[in-house]
């Protein structure tokens, strides 16, 4: 039997979540389906976590795959005793909790057939399709790959030769896992230990690189108890001893309630505690932990304009620490995760960390690519009035995956998603490296100086000019080893453009991070390279360059400025700037909501005016007619102008209609009218605009 442990055991616990009680399913699964019309408690579960993801789900095929599941694995026990169906049902359960789709829960139900019961393939694919029959096999190849595995590159090679292309495969595994390590108690330590090693070398990377955040952080507490056993007892007892941590949390929240209702932005403000692995590395880190450092703040809002909106009010009634500040949304990590990250200090210096992010952005933080659904149909309300959250299908690829891929294009490697996330996986483990200063760099193993560089003073590392390793002067190409101590050089001036990044910088950084921040240079910077002609696509959330300092635009000599990413303002719009703390400005379009908001909180506008307008770069949104080569006609129209592309989406047409979003850098924002101009021109368009959300819905 593929699945072995047993016993619902001492470490299984999921805060924050109504538990399933696994017992009970175990009971109502022995007395099987009862009624003909009505679905047995066992799958009852299941059935109501997934309409609370997807109201109108068919329940029918989950019901049948329960009867054939149920039927075919009786008599069948897990160690513990208890009916071996009770597996399966709580790996279904893991994932609906987590918003899978119908596929995969009807695939997760029948997951252990085919390996152990008299179901064959055949069958499955007659009565459930040939899409759960590929999810079945792919989860029944897996099996047998990471069984007694050790995190070899191959095995990860393995692992997506055996999952092919669908993530979804993936994700039941990590669900099998995880119900397994839940339920590993009643395993001889031994047995324990070697699971929970393949768990923490395969598994835990695994979910980490496909987002699913909820089910790495049980793994991780989960791995931590058996391989850590004193550790994890100290961790615990810690947490225990802390339990008036939450009253500091408290107060804070209620604090951020009160300015955010003053504000009138409508949002929700969460505790969350962290993991016992999160307060065990901060404990190594910092050593005395405080109260606050036993949870952090969760804000969530509707719209991405108003995660900014929140950080703005936060960082004006609270003192930031601006080095805790990072901005996941204007540049994602590769897993999709988007957040604001920041901390501020209460009034007894108490420090809070706090993530700001969209409901949306948080269902993909926790359940990361099973939130995404389906990767063969399009988005869910793809169609509707209001995708939910400014992303669209691309007609040529299928839904989700057709982002991942585009993610991986943000680098300007032809290479796919799976490619890199093969390269990804097959890396050995992380590198620790020295900083100057005494701190440490945690960064893939076959990691440069510019990876270092962009891990330590993120795009400020444009102005990198050098390093010193172990004390000698090195190129920026040197790989680095682990327990090196790098010294980065970084040139004065800044503000210099021609000191920026090299296109060949891209061939020595292996780290997202350092390959998005420096081609979203390159891109902004085409004059200093040759890579406008071949800007890189880029999926929608990158397009928003809510970073780009505006040009010599406001009254206020030495004042930091920022253009808004909730209205992207160029040349000539109307602008007004509202001070922030810490001396930036931000500026708006006269005309955005965010401005007649302030206005209304009595914030003081601070005039400002455009300087001599140098580059700018644009949303615009071209209507037209659907016809053979209007993409490349406007393209043309675009390139004629001067302008460069820096993404571009075509909606599916609709009713002959189509739909093209741009982002361009116009060397010049004086030319946005005539560019505007010569796009109407282009035969079948009949309307372009501005976007007022970059590159999002209308
Ligand atoms: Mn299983």
């Amino acid at each position: 039997m593929s699945a072995e442990a047993a016993n619902p055991g001492a470490h299984s616990r999921r805060r924050g979540r109504p538990r399933i009680d696994l017992r009970r399913l175990g009971r109502a699964a022995l007395l099987g389906p009862t009624t003909r019309d009505r679905l047995p408690d066992a799958i009852g579960h299941v059935a109501e976590a997934h309409r609370a993801h997807h109201p109108e789900a068919d329940l029918a095929i989950l019901h049948r795959a329960y009867v054939l599941a149920e039927s075919s694995h009786r008599g069948q026990f897990r160690k513990s005793g208890e009916a071996y169906i009770t597996h399966p049902l709580a790996v279904t359960l893991i994932l609906a909790e987590l918003g899978a789709e119908t596929t995969t829960l009807t695939a997760s139900l029948l997951h252990d057939t085919v390996e152990d019961t008299e179901v064959t393939l055949d069958q499955v694919r007659t009565e459930f399709g040939a899409e759960v029959c590929y999810l079945v096999d792919g989860v029944t190849k897996l099996e047998k790959v990471d069984y007694g595995a050790a995190a070899e590159p191959e095995t990860f090679r393995k692992m997506l030769v055996a999952t092919g292309n669908d993530v979804r495969v993936m994700s039941i595994k990590l669900a099998d896992r995880l119900h397994n390590m839940r339920t590993l108690g009643v395993m001889r330590p031994e047995k324990q230990v070697r699971i929970a090693n393949v768990t923490r070398d395969v598994l835990i990377p695994l979910a980490e690189r496909l987002g699913v955040q909820a089910l790495k952080t049980e793994l991780e507490d989960l791995v931590f108890a058996i391989l850590h056993p004193e550790e994890y007892e100290r961790t615990r007892a810690l947490i225990a001893d802390n339990a008036s941590a939450w009253d500091a949390l408290d107060a804070i929240a209620e604090k951020f309630r009160a300015v955010l209702r003053d504000a009138r932005i409508a949002a929700e403000v969460h505790i969350r505690p962290r993991h016992f692995v999160s307060v065990h590395r901060s404990r190594l880190k910092r050593g005395e932990l405080r109260g606050t450092d036993f949870g952090r703040l969760l804000v969530l809002v509707g719209e991405d304009a108003d995660c900014y909106g929140v950080l703005g009010e936060l960082h004006t009634c609270f003192t930031p620490v601006i080095s805790e500040f990072k901005d996941f949304i204007a540049a994602p990590k590769f897993n999709l995760y988007q957040s604001l990250h920041t901390a501020v200090a209460g009034p007894d210096g108490a420090v809070a960390e706090v993530l700001i992010r969209t409901h949306q952005m948080h269902k993909v933080a926790e359940a990361g690519v099973i939130a995404l659904g389906n990767p063969y149909v399009p988005p869910e309300g793809a169609a509707g009035p209001e995708p939910a959250d400014g992303e669209r299908a691309d007609p040529t690829r299928p839904g989700w995956l057709s982002r991942l891929l585009d993610w991986q294009q943000s680098t300007p490697d032809p290479d796919t998603f799976w490619t890199s996330l093969r390269a990804e996986l097959a890396q050995d483990r992380e590198i620790t490296v020295f900083r100057a200063d005494g701190g440490a760099l945690g960064l893939p193993a076959g990691a440069s100086c510019v990876d270092a560089a962009y891990a330590q003073y993120g795009e400020e590392a444009h102005a990198c000019i050098g390093a010193r390793v172990n004390g000698r002067l090195a190129t920026l190409s040197t790989v680095l080893s682990d327990g090196d101590t790098v010294h980065l050089l970084l040139a004065q001036d800044v503000q210099d453009t021609a000191s920026g990044p090299s296109p060949d910088w891209l061939d020595h950084a292996r780290t997202p991070a350092a390959r998005i921040a420096i081609t979203t240079w390159l891109t902004a910077h085409p004059e200093g390279t040759n890579v406008a002609a071949a800007a890189p696509r880029r999926p929608a959330p990158l397009t928003a360059d809510r970073r780009a300092a505006a040009n010599a635009v406001v009254d206020l000599p030495d004042a930091t400025v920022r253009l808004a990413g909730c209205c992207t303002p160029v040349p000539p719009d109307s602008v007004t700037g509202f001070a922030v703390r810490g001396g930036t400005v931000t500026v708006h379009r006269e005309e955005c909501p965010a401005v007649a908001r302030m206005k209304s909180l009595d914030r003081e506008p601070i005039p400002v005016r455009w300087g001599d307008a140098a580059e700018c770069r644009v949303t615009l949104i071209a209507e037209s007619f659907g016809r053979p080569r209007l993409l490349a006609d406007l393209t043309e129209a675009i390139a004629v102008e001067g302008a460069a592309i820096v993404s571009a989406t075509v909606e599916p047409p609709s009713q002959q209609r189509v739909r093209h979003t741009y982002t361009l850098q116009l060397p010049d924002a004086a030319g946005l009218p005539a560019l505007m101009r010569a796009m109407r021109d282009v035969p079948g368009v009949y309307d372009v605009s501005r976007a007022q959300h970059p590159a999002a819905t209308a």
